[in-house]
């Protein structure tokens, strides 16, 4: 979405507050998504009073602002918040995104963060179940894949079988 699409969506007002001064785009992770916010409700020292506009915000028929409303009250911990929360009507998408899993990060065994299609070296002997042969230390696996559900395993291609890997024995190349 261009800032000119963004400024038309939100008919050029904070979309938390209405307030129409010092406008400027705020991220909505994990998805390129972004609201138009003013300076006080894009910044961490808004007056506690400021956050009653987000029982206003809540009602948004826009996911993108749905989800970064429904965080926002999360993040305030106080009575009327949890209610304004609990009160939202989520549209499915925003639904959807804020129940999302997190994306795991998978690291090797020095702790260095794994992409990807990255090479890794194999740091031990690796009897590799049901294949029958065991996965020499010191062996390259290319192009690793990174399995989704699962921060300790990659998938990856070794004496042409694919297997799965758990990053605790690997190294990044
Ligand atoms: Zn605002």
């Amino acid at each position: 979405m261009t800032l000119a699409d963004l400024v038309a969506r939100a008919g050029n007002a904070c979309e938390f507050c209405g307030a129409a001064e010092g406008l400027a785009p705020a991220d909505v992770a994990p998805e390129s998504d972004a609201i138009l916010l003013c300076a006080t409700c894009a910044g961490d020292n808004a007056p506690a009073g400021h956050w009653r506009c987000l029982e206003g915000a809540a009602w948004s028929a826009e996911p993108t602002v749905q989800v970064a409303v429904w965080r926002k009250l999360g993040e305030i911990g106080e009575a009327w918040a949890t209610e304004a929360r609990d009160m939202m009507q989520l549209s499915p998408e925003a639904d959807a995104w804020i129940h999302a899993p997190a994306a795991l990060t998978h690291r090797d065994s020095n702790g260095a963060v794994l992409a990807q299609g990255d090479t890794v070296v194999l740091i031990k002997d690796l009897p590799v179940k049901g294949a029958g042969f065991t996965a020499k230390r010191g062996t390259a696996v290319r192009g690793i894949s990174l399995v989704a559900d699962n921060a300790g395993h990659i998938e990856g291609r070794v004496e042409g079988q694919r297997i799965v890997i758990l990053t605790e024995f690997v190294k990044k190349k």
